[in-house]
């Protein structure tokens, strides 16, 4: 077996550094711990970026997987398979969807999202080039051309321009901005409703509900980007439930199959209305293995125990940051959030300094940004594992 220094010299060696790792190797997992190959435990609070909802090891996700990959792994989508169209039934069923696109990653199916908004746009308004979109400030959706185009920060811009043309931004939870940037050429607002990797920002119910009714006014398409908050993370199974407002598409991914990868585009019966046969296409999409998986973890997920649990658990990793935040405000200036994505946001850009610190407690944060710590466990965690990542966090900023 190779050694942490040999997989790490390799790394340094082969792979292109789009990252800085830290100085470990990871090999195994156990609910939500993860074990490096010098046999460290460490508490998890990152599943994976939101990924990893039901932990490590579930059996039951590795049954579903062997039993599929027993039958089928993969055919593309020019053939019928089984998987697919059981798992577009359930989310459909569990939201305001009608059809389904499935693709193999987050910032796929937002790219999905784009070419379906334009193309709707394209067929119920043939006498107007109605192609514009509008992006918020803040906002990720992903790396590809059209999702970093949409991404409200320049620094996922700086070196690939020129950007995806027709996009323009509006500042989050500002309604009148966003009035501002629209016009009777605008497509589709684009929006994630807790904007994530911005910095944990949850949009405000006037916000929402003012979109919706602009995006109605205007004839426009609301897109809601649910790849990090769909699927139980926010504490309810979709955050746009949250709102009382229902998107005209919302793209998922990140949990949706239990670690492996899928993305899937949700629209309504009138987007899908405008999209023909040959409009869009992904080899691997529909992927047999990842649907599998997926229609299992789906009727966890969406269990109202399970969706409730994840709701109160969320409420105590919130009260137990709150009382952090009471000892501690001259470092930590707020903690906001929904559900199990929780940030604690402090007075100096320290979140890199901070999420290392806590891993000499054996506990994995994330940041996102550079003053806002996110918390992200698995949604199986438990109340003891809250108290110790809380615990570790408090000794980090001390
Ligand atoms: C992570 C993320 C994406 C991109 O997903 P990938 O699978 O990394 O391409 C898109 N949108 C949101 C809101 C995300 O959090």
């Amino acid at each position: 077996m190779a050694s942490t220094q040999e997989t790490i010299d390799l790394e340094q060696k082969y792979i292109l550094q789009t990252y800085g790792r830290p100085g470990f190797v990871l090999e195994r997992g156990e609910g939500v711990h993860l074990i490096d190959t010098e046999g460290k435990r460490y508490l998890d609070f990152v599943s994976g970026l939101s990924v990893n909802a039901l932990g490590y090891g579930s059996t039951m996700i590795v049954d579903a997987m062997k039993k599929q990959a027993d039958q089928l792994i993969h055919v593309s989508n020019l053939y019928h398979t089984i998987p697919a169209p059981q798992l577009a039934q359930l989310l459909c069923e569990a939201s305001f969807a009608d059809r389904v696109f499935f693709c193999n990653s987050g910032t796929e199916a937002f790219e999905a999202a784009l070419k379906f908004a334009r193309k709707w746009a394209f067929k119920t308004y043939p006498n107007s080039p109605k192609t514009k979109l509008v992006a918020m400030n803040q906002s990720f959706h992903g790396r590809t051309y059209g999702s970093i185009s949409s991404t409200g920060q320049p620094k996922y811009h700086k070196g690939f321009g020129p950007m995806l043309p027709g996009i323009s931004f509006a500042d989050f939870n500002d309604l009148e901005s966003v009035e501002k940037a629209v016009d009777g050429q605008t497509a589709a607002v684009l929006v994630e409703p807790l904007q994530a990797e911005g910095g944990i920002h949850p949009s405000t119910p006037e916000f929402m509900a003012g979109l919706r009714s602009l995006c109605d006014e205007m004839g426009m398409l609301l897109i809601c980007d649910e790849v990090q908050t769909g699927l139980c993370r926010t504490g309810t199974l979709w955050c746009y439930e949250q709102y009382g407002v229902t998107p005209d598409i919302m793209t998922l991914a990140k949990p949706l199959a239990g670690g492996l990868p899928i993305g899937a585009t949700l629209v309504t019966q009138k987007v899908a209305d405008a999209i023909d046969p040959g409009d869009h296409a992904a080899t691997f999409g529909a992927h047999p293995v990842s649907c599998a998986v997926a229609i299992e973890v789906f009727k966890t997920l969406s269990k109202p125990n399970f969706v409730a649990d994840v709701k109160a658990k969320g409420d105590y990793l919130t009260e137990k940051l709150e009382a952090v935040k009471a000892r501690h405000r001259d470092k930590i200036k707020e903690i906001r959030g929904r559900g199990l994505i929780v940030g604690a946001v402090l007075h100096e850009a320290t979140a890199a300094d901070v999420m290392n610190k806590a891993r000499e407690f054996d506990v994995l944060l994330v940041v996102a940004g550079p003053d806002v710590v996110r918390f992200l466990p698995p949604l199986v965690v438990e109340k003891a594992h809250i108290d110790e990542a809380v615990d570790a966090f408090e000794k980090s900023i001390s």
